[in-house]
């Protein structure tokens, strides 16, 4: 999709405020500082349009973004900061759960993980959380430009070990840096929004 426009339409804590009109939707979901604001402008070719936290894991609102008045980018809540208390987890699970599981228009979730790092349990809770939910699923690893090359060619075969993924689970290299992967992602999405 060619986007000409890309707005911020509101943060709701309940389904009740979720957007009504029915349009597409593409999920960010992943944990806190994994690069989810940066893919998000990156995608969007905006600067500041996603907010880049300054109190990282404190976010525990759903945030829709509107792209070209048509489809909905929707920035789940960020997890796994040590800070947060046991309740804002609670919250966070909550929120989480509501929405993936009872969102009609969802088309697809995009799962953010760190490549510097191998994937944490709170990340394979979270892919757990997308299957039983039957939510299609990209799995985006950010940050490859600080990757060595010898780690960048055994990314795929890593997370595919950890996550115990088959072979037909999609996982995209992505650096908001190098452009690497951008492409790629805007084509699954496309796919699945029917564009
Ligand atoms: P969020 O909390 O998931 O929204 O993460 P942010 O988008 O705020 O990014 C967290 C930090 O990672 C910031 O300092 C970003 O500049 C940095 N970052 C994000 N994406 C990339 C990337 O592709 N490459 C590099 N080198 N740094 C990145």
């Amino acid at each position: 999709m060619k986007v000409v426009s890309s707005h911020f339409v509101k943060s709701a804590l309940h389904p009740v405020d979720y957007p009504k009109d029915g349009r597409a939707e593409v999920a960010f979901a992943g944990r806190s500082n994994v690069g989810k604001s940066t893919l998000l402008n990156t995608l969007l070719n905006r600067k500041g349009l996603a907010k880049t936290s300054r109190t990282p894991g404190k976010t525990r609102t759903v945030n829709f973004f509107s792209v070209n008045e048509a489809v909905y980018f929707v920035d789940l809540p960020g997890y796994g900061f040590a800070r947060v208390s046991k309740s804002m987890q609670a919250t966070w699970q909550k929120t989480i759960t509501a929405y993936l599981f009872r969102r009609a228009p969802l088309r697809l979730a995009v799962h953010l993980i760190d490549a510097r790092h191998p994937p944490m349990a709170r990340d394979v809770d979270l892919l757990a959380l997308l299957d039983q939910a039957h939510v299609p699923t990209v799995i985006v690893a950010t940050k490859v430009d600080k990757l060595k090359q010898s780690q960048h060619r055994r990314l795929e075969e890593t997370f595919r070990a950890v996550l115990e993924l088959d072979d037909e689970a999609l996982i995209i290299p992505f650096s908001a840096v190098t452009g690497e992967g951008r492409k790629a992602l805007w084509d699954v999405i496309d796919d699945q929004i029917g564009e």
